[in-house]
């Protein structure tokens, strides 16, 4: 997996410094875990805030690698021995990191036509929702613009716009000012990992009354 697009650094560092919600952190460390580059940049900005922070009181320090994070993001999330059990959500979905195994299971719901939509419902508020995106190939997506930022992560298949092309382990940052037109290139479904605040606007008459079946 050759991965051509990554978070913006801003992005990397809030990572590393634990100040993205968790719909966020869900989405850059779904890049992480394909990502060897960003991953050692993170480790690098442990390191420096790591430093920074030795004059705090040890609760306050990172213990400094990115498989420390991502346990313990496992640990804070699974809340309940009923979502130990489960343990097995979204393992018909290729390329999802398995931190998302305790995480309770959706299905798949119709959104547009060739389309899909898949809820990942997370254990505490955040500003931030996430959802899987399945889209069949040679789909063009609707145009849309957003008022917040989206975060994606392709799993499987890939897509294109005026930004390039995206592929498996590729991340794809839009904020408000991005006019996504997007179309499935790839010749099996395109899944992505969304993370998105704001509202989507679907521009047309067929996006207006779509509008209120992708609200979640
Ligand atoms: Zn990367």
């Amino acid at each position: 997996m050759t991965v051509h697009h990554h978070p913006p650094d801003e992005l990397l560092a809030a990572f590393a410094a634990g100040t993205l919600d968790l719909g966020q952190h869900i989405a850059v460390a779904t890049h992480l875990v394909g990502c060897a580059s960003c991953r050692a940049a993170v480790r690098a900005m442990e390191h420096v805030g790591g430093t920074v922070l030795a004059a705090l009181p040890p609760a306050a320090m990172s213990d400094g690698s990115f498989e420390a994070l991502e346990r313990r993001l496992n640990e804070s999330r699974e809340t309940s021995v009923a979502a130990r059990r489960r343990g097995q959500a979204f393992h018909d979905v290729p390329g999802l990191p398995g931190f998302l195994d305790s995480y309770p299971d959706s299905s798949w719901r119709w959104i547009a036509p060739k389309v899909h939509l898949r809820p990942i419902r997370l254990p505490e508020p955040s500003e931030t929702r996430v959802f899987l995106l399945r889209s069949s190939p040679g789909t063009r997506m609707i145009e849309h613009t957003h008022t917040g930022f989206e975060m994606t992560c392709v799993l499987s298949g890939s897509f294109v716009h005026a930004g390039g092309r995206f592929g498996p382990g590729d991340f794809d940052f839009g904020d408000g000012a991005v006019d996504h037109d997007i179309r499935i290139d790839s010749t099996d479904d395109c899944i992505c990992l969304v993370a998105m605040q704001g509202d989507l606007k679907l521009n047309g008459v067929i996006g207006r009354l779509l509008q209120p079946l992708i609200r979640m």
